[in-house]
């Protein structure tokens, strides 16, 4: 018994330290991907129940070029809705699944901002985000239900699973990434923006506008995204590699031009 506990215990430590971010870091996440890739497509079935989708063109079109831009770094097949919502938010899902909300495109002033929120986004889910707190907060047994539980959003597991896919204030559940991932998507999501072509340092611009917003009233993309004290400076001290990648990128032959 105990030897099949040690056993046990050896297999999941020697598939955690095969897992590594891009940024090179290891993590514990032993969810397989295809089963969270499902659970960010039943999420998503469920969040386009609720929600309206947006039928302007233009919105549509300005949001669409930007994924198009930046998805074009990652590879893959990329799914992006507009959803008809006055809050400040935009998610994406394991399965390559995007939203942005309305209130969003309201806020930003031009195609680098919204890339900054899309690049960090993506980033949580190329860092295998979601896999990592499920594999952290639940053990492997309640993991599997959970991929069950996403198809049932009004019962207190499907609510617990997609608040730890991050999309979890439209239920009632929030569990916002912790500082650690938030800093990891950020790199990420800045150098790929970057490589796509778009200014970087509007990332900074972007969160100082998120800030400014949360003053009025609460910001739904906060809520699951905190900010923390050092953000900016961490950002400002990845500008000048970033602004590098970027003047690679249109030296390439990149110029993203996305109108809003
Ligand atoms: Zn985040």
């Amino acid at each position: 018994m105990k030897l099949r506990l040690i056993l046990a215990l050896l297999i999941i430590i020697s598939l955690a330290a095969c897992a590594t971010t891009p940024t090179g870091r290891s993590q514990l996440a032993f969810m397989p991907d295809s089963e969270l890739d499902s659970m960010g497509l039943q999420a998503f079935e469920s969040i386009k129940k609720e929600k309206t989708i947006s039928q302007s063109v233009q919105e549509n079109q300005f949001v669409r070029c930007i994924v198009d831009a930046i998805t074009r770094e990652v590879g893959g097949r990329w799914e992006v809705l507009v959803f008809e919502d006055n809050t400040l938010n935009a998610f994406a899902l394991p399965g390559n699944k995007i939203g942005v909300h309305t209130g969003l495109i309201d806020l930003v002033d031009n195609q680098d901002q919204l890339a900054s929120v899309i690049g960090h986004e993506i980033g949580h889910v190329l860092a295998r985000h979601s896999n990592e707190r499920i594999s952290q907060k639940m053990g492997a047994q309640i993991g599997i239900s959970l991929i069950a539980a996403v198809a049932a959003p009004q019962t207190p597991l499907g609510q617990t699973a997609l608040s730890l896919l991050g999309v979890g204030a439209q239920y009632g559940i929030i569990m916002p990434f912790s500082r650690l991932h938030e800093s990891e998507a950020d790199v990420i999501g800045v150098e790929l923006i970057a490589k796509a072509g778009f200014n970087p340092s509007e990332s900074i611009t972007l969160w100082q506008k998120m800030a400014q917003a949360s003053q009025a009233q609460p910001v739904e993309f906060l809520s699951t995204h905190p900010s923390h004290a050092t953000r900016i400076d961490d950002l400002q001290a990845q500008m000048p590699k970033a602004m590098k990648i970027m003047q690679q990128a249109h030296a390439a032959g990149k110029h993203p031009n996305c109108m809003k």
